[in-house]
């Protein structure tokens, strides 16, 4: 039969005595930092020692460091990207029910803004369409035809470069 064990403390209540693993002194509970998978949600060593284990862990990995070695801003940086990258990646969904709302919050905030947009891209829009060549309909006579031919292919190199540039 499991033997139940009594609630646990709730994290950093003070008055529960507990000894330590590793300096085996009796300290407060408020001296030891929390730890989910232990049955009194409390570390088995106090908070100094936890902080010796640590840093002797550090000096073991890399020498007589006792710190890890920094990270440059722009490595710092590059990491926050990465990371915010595959969170969009696995979170699609959520990711772009976020960028909807956002969108329709900045538009509803900055409605001059979003109406100069429209009138640019428009504007921008009537430039390109004033630089393609005219429409030509295709001629009746049959002499004209290779001529004709000729020129929609002329055409659509130009609207094809045009494309490329
Ligand atoms: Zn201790």
């Amino acid at each position: 039969m499991r033997i139940r064990l009594p609630p646990p403390p709730p994290f950093f209540t003070k008055g529960i005595m507990k000894t330590c693993n590793k300096c085996n002194i009796q300290k407060d509970s408020s001296d030891f930092s929390p730890r989910k998978e232990s049955a009194d949600k409390l570390s088995y060593i106090c908070r100094p020692c936890d902080s010796e284990r640590v840093k002797s862990a550090r000096e073991l990995k890399y020498g007589v460091r006792v710190r890890a070695p920094k990270k440059s801003d722009e490595e710092l940086r590059q990491g926050r990207l990465e990371r915010a990258k595959s969170y969009r990646e696995k979170n699609k969904e959520a990711h772009r029910s976020y960028n909807q709302k956002r969108c329709a919050l900045y538009r509803e905030r900055n409605p001059e803004k979003v109406k100069l947009a429209k009138t640019v891209e428009n504007e921008k829009r009537k430039a390109l369409r004033a630089l393609r060549p005219p429409k030509i309909e295709k001629p009746k006579i049959r002499s004209l035809e290779s001529s004709y031919n000729r020129f929609k292919q002329r055409e659509w190199y130009l609207r094809n470069k045009e494309k490329a540039a």
